[in-house]
Parts: C-alpha cells; structure tokens; sequence
C-alpha cells in the first residue's frame, strides 16, 4: 500500500482536479472512505484542519491519514472506482492558508522582538487561531511591538518558500526550531526571515495573509496562549468591531476619541442616580408606613393593618413590616399576590406582647402555605388560588384575640 502522494505541497493554490478513486473503505461512522493515489486535499495533520470541497456527485466531508500515510477522503454518498472531477472548498482553505502563513510569521516575530519559543500552535479559519508561548506574561506594549513587527513582514510581500533538504543539508538551514522529522524533511521560508519544517498550506505570498491581529493572551498549562486572526477573518473581526463601536457612538453622541469618557460619566451618573433613588425608596416607604400606621383600626388594646398589594417584591414588603413594627402597639400584616403567588409578611410591635410567627402561621396553614421568622417578623407564602385571598384578613381578628 502506497502513501497518498500530497500534491497541495507543491501547489496550494490548485482547487480543482481530476481525481481517481483506486480503492473504497468503509469507514466506521458509516461513510464511505475515498483512496486516490494523488490528491490535492489537505488532511488534518500538524495542528491544521482538512480540507472539505466535493469529488463527483458526494461531499468530501473529513480528509485524513491512516496508518500507513494514505489520504481517506470520507464521502457523504458512496461512490464506485473511476474518475471525477473534485473540487476544494476555496474559502476554507484560503483561512487556512492565511492563519498558517501568519502563525509562521508571528512565531517568528515573538522569536525577533522578545525571544519567545513558541511550543505549539492551532490553525484555525473561522475562529481564532492560537499559538502557546513559553512565557508567564507579556505587557500589552510588547504584543503592540510583535504584532507591528508581523504586519510589517506581511506587507512586505516577501516570498513564502517551498524546498526540500535531507538531514545533511538540514544542519545548514536557520531553523526556528530544530526538524521533528528526518530524511526528506519539508521547509517553508518566509524570505530570509522564517525557517521552518512544516507540512501545512501556506499562501505563496506574505501579502495574501493581508492583516494579522492579536485579540488575547490567556494562560494554559504552565503557559501563555496567543489568540490572534488573520486575512478573511481578520476583516470579519474589524467588521463585527467597528459595527459595534458604530451603535455604541451613535448611543452616546459622541466619536471613537471619547468613548471611554462618554462611558465613565455615563457610570459615575449611573451610581449617583442609584444612591439617590435609593434615598427616595427608603423615604417613600417610611412615608407608606406612617400613613398605613395611621389607618390602622382598633382590636382590643392593639392597633391593626392588613393590606393586599398587587405584585410587590417580598423583600420590599418585608422593608415596609419592618417599619411598621417601631409603631407601639401595631400589629401588621402585609400580602403581595402576583396571580399565581402570595407573599405574606407579619409583623409585631414588641410591646405588643403578640408572636408574629404564630401569627403568619394562623393565616398561611389553611391555605396549606409555609413560612418562618421570630415573634415580631415573619415572612412566608405559596401558590394560593385567587379566590382564597378574599378571606385572606377575614379571620384576623379572631386569631389575634386568640393569640
Ligand atoms: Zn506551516
């Protein structure tokens, strides 16, 4: 069994050809596997995805290497021996192109500017691409500088070489990192600039990669991983940034210079406007005790509330009972029913010599409704019928005089 001769070294640019299908497998996901003796789809291998695109009437939907460096081409319908014209996926692999060419480069341009080793790398082309460096941290300052220093190879258009050398020659080569691999090993030079042994698709150019940009570092393991964008995807990021910043300084009347102004005084107006609103809740609610307080009516030697409100936050009725309860003598009970819910709060003056609790379980245990709290607080509820709330006070007396 031969291995699959990889003509996408030779000419990455090449997206359509006529292939011939020697051999079919069957491949465990149940698709049918393509064996050709050449082929220009790229298989996924040293961190770069495989190609897609079509070979006849079936979609070449994964390309990769067995055992023994043969190319499957797993199909989405069976295909019989012959030949078909084949056709790669010409976006994908130009992302691919574009991030491998660019990983090349920023690698090499960590290496120039801060003498940073990168330990491995991940091409991708619809989302960032990664490299991990062995470093703890790099300044925002210095990945300005690489970042330039990357740029600046791109737009210098240099050549992006293709030749082989055995292990001899090799030795003679300025290696970024030495070979993995021995015999005929593949190099890719960035003109007098970058030296590697790599097997993945590059643009022939630096020029087609177009733009290179870091997004984030991050740390993985013992060590810092570069997220950057290139080409295609590095235009659809500045898209999706700039339509962004566009909504944003259109929001605020202002440009991209005074965003961050804008901002800042729209947070510190944010955080007045909350301290204040928060005197004004506390005064409101000061005010509704007062006057609840002073509506209370008569049962024996206490003083009694009850109200029903429409949807009111629990935590705000237990506020208002808390209030209540400074009032000598008052007992008070407060619900908040939201259609489905009810949310009851008791509350006892500790003159009053009465148990909230015992209170707000008088008034929730026939509604089959729980709840807790001590003598002069307690809070409880439950789904209750809209029905049952018309008797929800209609008891309350009786249970305060037997209290
Ligand atoms: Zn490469």
């Amino acid at each position: 069994m031969c291995p699959t001769e990889q003509l996408y070294f030779d000419d990455p640019l090449c997206l359509e050809f006529e292939a011939e299908i020697i051999e079919t497998v069957a491949l465990p996901d149940g698709h049918t596997g393509a064996i050709l003796p050449r082929t220009y789809f790229y298989p996924t291998s040293g961190g770069q995805e495989h190609d897609i695109g079509t070979i006849g009437p079936a979609q070449v939907v994964d390309v990769f290497k067995d055992d023994d460096d043969r190319i499957i081409h797993s199909l989405s319908l069976p295909l019989t021996i012959g030949r078909y014209l084949a056709r790669i996926d010409r976006d994908r692999r130009l992302r691919h192109m574009q991030h491998h060419t660019a990983q090349h480069v920023l690698t090499g341009s960590f290496v120039a500017v801060l003498g940073l080793e990168t330990l491995s790398a991940n091409i991708n082309g619809y989302t960032p691409s990664t490299i991990d460096l062995d470093a703890h941290q790099i300044s925002a300052a210095d990945l300005g500088r690489v970042e330039a220093y990357a740029n600046q190879i791109l737009f210098e258009n240099r050549t992006v070489k293709t030749y082989y050398v055995t292990d001899a020659e090799a030795a003679r080569v300025p290696f970024r990192k030495p070979p993995a691999v021995s015999g005929r090993i593949r190099v890719i030079e960035v003109d007098g600039f970058d030296y590697s042994a790599c097997g993945g698709t590059h643009c022939p150019q630096t020029g087609m990669v177009g733009l290179v940009k870091i997004l984030r570092t991050e740390r993985v393991n013992q060590k810092l991983r570069v997220h950057f964008v290139a080409g295609a995807q590095a235009l659809e990021v500045f898209q999706a940034c700039h339509a962004v910043v566009q909504e944003i300084t259109s929001l605020l009347d202002t440009g991209l210079d005074g965003l961050g102004e804008a901002v800042r005084r729209q947070q510190e107006r944010l955080k007045t406007m909350e301290v204040e609103l928060e005197d004004l809740r506390r005064e409101r609610l000061e005010n509704e005790a007062r006057l609840l307080a002073e509506s209370a009516r008569p049962v024996e030697k206490w003083r009694l509330v009850t109200a029903l409100f429409p949807n009111r936050p629990p935590a705000e009725l237990r506020l208002l009972a808390g209030k209540l309860r400074a009032f000598p003598g008052l007992i008070s009970l407060l619900a908040s029913y939201d259609g489905q819910k009810l949310s009851l709060v008791a509350a006892c003056a500790p003159d009053s010599g009465l148990n909230a609790r015992l209170l707000l379980e008088q008034h929730l245990t026939p509604l089959a409704c729980r709840g807790g709290g001590d003598e002069s607080l307690a809070q409880g509820g439950g789904p209750v019928e809209q029905a049952a709330l018309d008797r929800l006070f209609s008891q309350t007396e009786e249970y305060i005089r037997r209290l």
